[in-house]
């Protein structure tokens, strides 16, 4: 998607250290933390919400990434959250997860 800043950032016209990446989803940690880590995994192709997913094995994929990032970041305790539409609080439409370890 031509003007959505994950897209942006995974074809590098942004740049950001990326923590992790496989052929489905990547990892970033988030520019304005709310904890000592907050990192956002996002899957590569543009799905704006949880709303508009049309095959739910990408959810597994991202929950199979966190597991090793997690790994990866020596985080034992977390927090996930997945805002779903502005009034939720979503700012970026394009999908993702927050992982939230202190
Ligand atoms: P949302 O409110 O959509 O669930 O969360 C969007 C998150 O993306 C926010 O926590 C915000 O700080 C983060 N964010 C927005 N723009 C950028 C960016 O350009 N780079 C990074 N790393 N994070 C961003
Ligand atoms: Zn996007």
């Amino acid at each position: 998607m031509k003007d959505c800043i994950f897209c942006k950032i995974l074809r590098k016209e942004i740049p950001s250290e990326f923590i992790y990446e496989d052929e489905h989803c990547f990892a970033i940690n988030d520019i304005n933390p709310k904890a000592k880590k907050h990192i956002l995994v996002i899957p590569k192709e543009h799905i704006e919400s949880l709303n508009e997913i049309k095959d739910f094995e990408i959810v597994k994929k991202l929950f199979e990434a966190i597991s090793k990032i997690n790994i990866k970041e020596n985080i034992s305790h977390f927090k996930t959250l997945i805002n779903t539409g502005a009034k939720a609080g979503q700012e970026v439409m394009h999908l993702h997860i927050h992982v939230l370890s202190d």
